[in-house]
C-alpha cells in the first residue's frame, strides 16, 4: 500500500468526533450533514475506485475518507446534496475501456451527475457564487485549447472530457470540484435527488436528437429508441414528444411498456421476441444472412422486427431517426430499419464496440451513421430549460442511500434497475428536500 493510500483510508468510526476546531467547525462531517455555508472541511467521505480492485461495482466501489480538493482558477467547489447514477460509474469501476486512474493519481472518484450548493469559487468565476443551488453538467474542457479559442465547439476539442469518468473528483463525494461552466441553475421545483438525476442522460439525448443538421428531430418524424425505459431512453422519448415526433421504444420486458407510453411513446417492441442480435453474418454467408433477416424457430429476425414497427405505426413507415447505444447487438438492425436518407445516431456500445455494418444498406439507401457524445453548453441549456419549464421530467425511479452506492451500480450493471434515472443521497439528510417552488 502506498503512502497516499495508507493515509486516505480511515473507518467511519473516526468521523469528525475529535476533529472540532476552535471556531466550532470540524475537519470532517458525517454523510448527510452540511458544514456551515462556505466552510470547507479538510476531509470528506467519498466512494473511491482504485486500480487494484477494478471490476464489477460491488468490488470496485469502496467508501473511504480523503482530502477535499483545492479549487483552481475558474473552478468551483460544490457541496453535493445528491448524486445521479449512470453507466459511467460502471465503466470507471471496470477500468475498461478506459483506465480512469491517471499517472500520479491513486484513486478515482466517479459521478457525472449531481445537485448541490456552491461552497467555494476560484479566481475569475463570475457565473455562480457561494450559496447558489446548482446542477452539474458532465462536460469539461480547457478554455485555452486553440480549437475553442478559435471559436470551435468544445465537444470537438482534444481537451473535451467527461467529469467523474475521464477525470476524477466526481459527485460520489461530499464535495466535488468542477469548472464554473459545469454549474447550471437547479430547477426549483425538484428535490435534490430528482435534480441530480437527469442532466447527463438528458443532454446526451438532447444532442442526439437536435444537433445533427438535416437530421434534427422534426414534428411528425418517427423515432426508434433503444433502451427506451433507461436513462437515455426516458429522456429521448420526452424530447422527441416535445418536438412533435412519434416515438417507438424497444424494451426487454413488457412491464416497461406502460412507463414508456406514459412519457409519450406510441408503442414498444419487446426485443426478447427476436433472435437476430449480435454481429450480422458476413455477406458471403448466404444461409446465415437469410436467418438473420427471417429469424429462426420462435424468434423473429430483422424483417419481423421491422414489421413490428409498422404494426405499431399502423402503416409501412420507417423511423427517420434511430437513437442507438446498445452497439454490437443492434446497430445492424438499426441501419436496416432506418428510413432511406435517415440517421442512426449512437452514443455508446453497451453490448460491444465491434458491430458489422453491412454497407449495402448504408450507401444504397443513403443513411447516416452518426456518432454523438455528451454535448456542448447549448445542449445542456436545451435540456435544462425543458426541465425548468416542467416539459421534461427527470423520471427519477429510485433513490438510494449513501451506503447503497455500490449495490445501486451493481443493479444497473446487471440491467436489473427500474425504468428511468436513479440517484443517491449524499448530504441531503432525507428525501424530498431542496424544493423551493411549486
Ligand atoms: P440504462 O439506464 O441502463 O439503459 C440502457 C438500456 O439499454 C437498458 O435498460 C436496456 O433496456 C437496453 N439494453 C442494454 N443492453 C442491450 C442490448 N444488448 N441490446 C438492446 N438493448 C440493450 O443506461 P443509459 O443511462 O440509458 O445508458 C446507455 C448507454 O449509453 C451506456 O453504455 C452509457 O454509458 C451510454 N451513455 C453515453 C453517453 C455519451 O455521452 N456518450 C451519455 C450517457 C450514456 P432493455 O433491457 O429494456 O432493452
Amino acid at each position: 500500500m502506498d503512502m497516499a493510500t495508507a493515509t486516505e483510508i480511515r473507518t467511519r468510526k473516526e468521523v469528525g468526533k475529535s476533529s472540532a476546531t476552535a471556531t466550532g467547525t470540524r475537519t470532517l462531517y458525517d454523510v448527510g450533514e452540511s458544514p456551515p455555508l462556505g466552510h470547507v472541511p479538510r476531509r470528506m467521505h467519498a466512494w473511491l475506485i482504485r486500480r487494484e480492485r477494478y471490476g464489477e461495482p460491488l468490488e470496485s466501489f469502496q467508501p473511504e475518507i480523503v482530502d477535499v480538493p483545492e479549487v483552481g482558477d475558474g473552478e468551483v467547489l460544490v457541496h453535493v446534496m445528491a448524486a445521479g447514477l449512470n453507466y459511467n460509474g460502471i465503466w470507471a469501476g471496470r477500468g475498461r475501456p478506459l483506465d480512469v486512474i491517471r499517472k500520479g493519481e491513486h484513486f478515482h472518484i466517479a459521478g457525472t451527475d449531481g445537485s448541490g450548493i456552491v461552497y467555494k469559487v476560484g479566481k475569475d468565476v463570475t457565473n455562480v457564487q457561494v450559496g447558489d443551488e446548482v446542477v452539474l453538467g458532465g462536460p469539461k474542457w480547457d478554455p485555452n485549447c486553440p480549437t475553442i479559442r478559435a471559436g470551435g465547439y468544445p465537444c470537438y476539442s482534444r481537451t473535451f472530457h467527461i467529469y467523474g469518468y475521464e477525470a476524477s473528483w466526481g459527485s460520489f463525494a461530499q464535495f466535488t470540484r468542477v469548472q464554473a461552466h459545469q454549474c447550471f441553475p437547479k430547477p426549483p421545483h425538484l428535490s435534490w435527488e430528482a435534480a441530480a438525476a437527469y442532466l447527463g442522460s438528458g443532454l446526451t439525448s438532447y444532442r442526439m436528437l437536435h444537433r445533427w443538421g438535416e437530421h434534427a428531430v422534426r414534428s411528425g418524424d418517427v423515432v426508434l429508441i433503444w433502451g427506451a425505459a433507461g436513462g437515455l431512453g426516458c429522456q429521448a422519448i420526452q424530447i422527441a414528444r416535445e418536438a412533435g415526433a412519434i416515438s417507438i421504444g424497444v424494451v426487454s420486458d413488457d412491464s416497461k411498456i406502460e412507463f414508456c407510453k406514459r412519457l409519450g411513446a406510441i408503442g414498444c417492441i419487446n426485443r426478447t421476441h427476436y433472435g437476430h442480435w449480435g454481429q450480422v453474418p458476413h455477406w458471403t454467408d448466404s444461409a446465415g444472412f437469410r436467418k438473420w433477416l427471417k429469424g429462426a424457430g420462435e424468434k423473429g429476425g430483422a424483417h419481423a422486427f421491422r414489421r413490428a414497427i409498422w404494426k405499431i405505426l399502423g402503416e409501412k413507415r420507417n423511423p427517420r431517426i434511430v437513437v442507438e447505444h446498445a452497439g454490437e447487438d443492434t446497430i445492424a438492425t438499426s441501419i436496416l430499419v432506418c428510413e432511406n436518407g435517415g440517421m442512426v445516431v449512437t452514443c455508446a456500445g453497451t453490448s460491444g464496440y465491434s458491430p458489422i455494418v453491412d454497407l449495402r444498406y448504408l450507401w444504397m439507401r443513403q443513411k447516416r451513421l452518426q456518432g454523438s457524445h455528451a454535448g456542448n453548453l447549448d445542449d445542456i441549456r436545451g435540456i435544462n430549460e425543458l426541465v425548468m419549464a416542467k416539459r421534461v421530467d427527470p423520471c427519477l425511479s429510485r433513490t438510494f442511500s449513501w451506503e447503497e452506492m455500490a449495490q445501486a451500480h451493481q443493479l444497473m450493471a446487471e440491467n436489473r434497475h427500474p425504468p428511468g434515472n436513479m440517484s443517491v443521497l449524499v448530504s441531503a439528510p432525507e428525501l424530498g428536500l431542496g424544493v423551493s417552488a411549486e
